[in-house]
């Protein structure tokens, strides 16, 4: 069985986990917080659960949890056939555990990084194997949403960036293939220069959160409106984002205001807290 290790148990690296789990790999999962791998194991189990009781996954929930494991360090990546990196969105941080990773993986062995909009490249330059990391950059919740952006670092061989293709089809994702390494990618480009319109309406009064939401489900056939959106990826994340976009350069990608600091500041974090744009159950539902 092909082992995985991803390193972050918050929001995505537990989604991750569950996608590798459920497609059959053997997953470690890392953190260096024992909250989060005890809160993404809660998650992960819930999840399952309820994907078994719908029918979608053939195996009891108890098969699937089986292959996954919790660890405090990264030493499994010595025996991990795949490496997915999930930390937070931070590059001197991602760039110290690429090199750590480099150090204890087998040569042969991928890295991948979950990163929003770190160029690729930037992170494979800490490592002595930059032909192999790329990116696999899924989006949340990830046992819902099937696209994953497999993204070619400037070094990244073909065979490697193929492999990372076939790598997320083996998950059920469908990939989307990110040809040149640009802050964002594709899809957070596009998502963040819809997002700052959105923030500089509100802080206009042009509109508010709830009319713009609807507007683009109704108008455009989102599923989702960007303020949504920006709830459940964690409004922390939305900010580290949009630092990480304005130091690459690319600021007219980022909201002049500073509405999502002053919700930071007021610890409307997103739904995972109870409140972002929006308001939410303990189980998560907007009220
Ligand atoms: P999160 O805050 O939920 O989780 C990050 C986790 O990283 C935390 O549990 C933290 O303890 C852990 N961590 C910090 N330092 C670490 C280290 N040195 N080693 C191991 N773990 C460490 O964040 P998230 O939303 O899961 O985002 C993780 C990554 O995925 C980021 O790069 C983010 O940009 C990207 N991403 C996020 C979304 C989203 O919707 N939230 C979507 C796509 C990609």
């Amino acid at each position: 069985m092909e082992q995985v290790l991803v390193v972050g148990a918050g929001f995505m690296g537990a989604g991750i986990a569950q996608v590798c789990a459920q497609a059959g790999y053997q997953v470690s999962l890392m953190d260096i917080e024992p909250a989060a791998t005890a809160r993404a194991l809660k998650e992960i189990r819930w999840s399952v659960e309820k994907l078994a009781a719908k029918g979608v996954i053939q195996e009891s929930p108890q098969q699937v949890l089986a292959r996954i494991s919790t660890e405090k360090d990264l030493a499994s990546a010595a025996q991990a056939d795949w490496v997915i990196e999930a930390a937070l969105e931070d590059e001197q941080l991602k760039r110290d555990i690429f090199q750590e990773l480099d150090r204890i993986a087998r040569s042969e062995t991928p890295l991948a990084t979950n990163t929003s909009s770190i160029p690729i490249t930037r992170l494979a330059a800490s490592t002595t194997r930059p032909e192999r990391v790329l990116g696999l950059h899924f989006f949340g919740p990830v046992p819902l949403m099937r696209l994953v952006e497999v993204v070619k670092g400037e070094k990244t061989s073909p065979p490697v960036f193929e492999r990372g293709v076939a790598f997320a089809q083996s998950l059920g994702k469908t990939p989307l293939r990110v040809q040149r390494d640009i802050p964002g990618f594709v899809m957070n480009r596009i998502f963040s220069a819809a997002f700052r319109e959105a923030v500089e309406l509100v802080e206009q009064g042009i509109a508010t959160p709830e009319d713009i939401d609807a507007g683009m489900r109704l108008g455009y056939g989102w599923n989702v409106g960007p303020f949504e959106i920006a709830d459940l990826a964690g409004l922390d994340t939305v900010a580290r984002v949009g630092q990480s976009l304005r130091a690459l350069g690319d600021k007219h990608l980022v909201p002049s205001s500073n509405l999502i600091e002053r919700m930071l500041a007021e610890g409307r974090l997103g739904r995972k807290v109870g409140k972002g744009f929006y308001r939410y159950s303990p189980e998560g539902k907007r009220i």
